[in-house]
């Protein structure tokens, strides 16, 4: 299987490295083999055709069975590895699909994991629930511990699963020092890095053995599709290939399409919603009714410094805590919102709102903050739009009190 990267003027000759921005506007499509289209088309199919016995047996045609990938997937694939710096790419169904079958390649019965605490929490049930049935030990540690992972770990830790920064509750996670913490004592780190997207951190420059994405947020970019990848370093590769093979995990040229496509303008809209986001963080801070804006972009984020040592930039998404009130006022806030919606996932052109509930969603280092909790994705509308939207709830929240 070809796993050149597929650029129209790689023959220049020129050995500089390309800018992520020319990364994300010419991997991944050869016009060349499509008559002359810019985009590689969504390839659709199950069969692939042999002509001969030598040629079945051989088993050395680019493609073998669609369940394995097909061009427009491994369009998506080649970019994603040349922007991660990784050594290869699968694209999976899902952000959660992608979690699961990281998790998975590197574990097996009788062996022991320790997940972030502020771990996404459907990735949370998979470990609770699926991985503990399979007899692995799940252990969850403080998203802060840092070079502490180390009097954690035990001989049977083989997987490490960080994400940062932690969804919901924005602390940043030092990658490097739990990257040698489990390398140490023989373990992976996985880290999900859909946040930032691999314009703005790079995990396995960082020391990370695997990278998963969840596609379907600043990747497809548009809320209209489903998608996770997962990238590897090349120790740990054969071991994602082969657990995605068994376990039978394949994503559709249609879906893969959207995903190219959303990748293409993947440059600008990252750097449109940093602006925005720490722009409506910094708003925000001086609000009466807010007493913390979880983002740490902000000096007063208490891992700022890791923000400024290892990010280039930040995301979307980010929380605000509001003073303690009842639920009559988070009904006022929320209800009645003009341009913000509400709904799960994030990453579209349209902000969302959503209410956060912790609950028994923390076990190493319990939520113990005062008053309610909203998460923001910070999209594409009139920033003046959004401040005002925000203004009006926050004014409905007070009063309601
Ligand atoms: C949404 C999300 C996922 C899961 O992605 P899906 O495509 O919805 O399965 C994983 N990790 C993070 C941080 C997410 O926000």
């Amino acid at each position: 299987m070809s796993r050149e990267p597929m650029m129209n003027d790689e023959q220049s000759g020129s050995t500089q490295r390309p800018s992520v921005e020319t990364i994300l506007t010419h991997y991944g499509r050869n016009p060349e083999d499509q008559f002359g289209f810019v985009n590689t088309p969504v390839y659709r199919g199950s069969t692939v055709l042999f002509k001969t016995l030598a040629d079945i047996e051989a088993q050395e045609q680019r493609f073998l069975y669609g369940r394995a990938g097909n061009p427009t997937t491994e369009s998506v694939e080649a970019v994603v590895t040349e922007l991660e710096g990784a050594y290869r790419t699968r694209l999976l169904p899902s952000g959660l699909s992608a979690i699961t079958v990281a998790l998975l390649s590197c574990l097996k019965g009788g062996d022991d994991v320790l997940v972030t605490d502020s771990a996404y929490e459907p990735g949370r049930k998979f470990a609770d629930g699926f991985l503990a049935r399979m007899g692995i030990s799940v252990r969850y540690y403080d998203p802060r511990i840092g070079a502490g992972l180390a009097e954690l770990m035990r001989p049977s830790t083989r997987a490490v699963l960080a994400e940062s920064p932690g969804s919901l509750t924005f602390e940043l996670q030092d990658i490097p020092a739990l990257a040698d913490a489990a390398h140490a004592g023989g373990a992976r780190l996985i880290v999900d890095n859909s946040w930032a997207s691999p314009l703005f951190l790079q995990p396995i420059k960082l020391g990370a053995d695997l990278v998963v994405h969840a596609g379907t947020k600043m990747f497809v970019g548009h809320s209209d599709a489903f998608a996770g990848t997962i990238s590897a370093t090349e120790e740990a590769w054969p071991d994602v290939e082969a657990n995605r093979a068994a376990l039978g995990f394949f994503t559709s040229g249609d879906d893969a399409f959207l995903v190219a496509r959303g990748l293409r303008t993947l440059a600008i809209r990252m750097k449109e919603h940093n602006e925005r986001s720490v722009a409506m963080a910094q708003w925000l801070e001086q609000q009466p009714e807010v007493t913390k804006v979880l983002h740490p972009a902000l000096p007063s984020h208490p891992d700022h410094w890791l923000f400024k040592r290892d990010f280039t930039g930040s995301g979307s998404l980010f929380s605000i805590l509001l003073a303690p009130a009842p639920r009559a006022s988070v009904a006022a806030f929320l209800d009645q919102m003009r341009i913000f919606t509400m709904g799960y996932s994030w990453g579209g052109y349209e902000s969302l709102c959503l209410p956060v509930k912790l609950g028994k969603n923390r076990t190493a280092r319990p939520w113990t903050e005062e008053g309610n909790l909203f998460r923001l994705h910070i999209g594409f509308e009139g920033m003046e739009d959004l401040k005002a939207d925000l203004a009006d709830a926050m004014a409905r929240y007070a009063e309601a009190r």
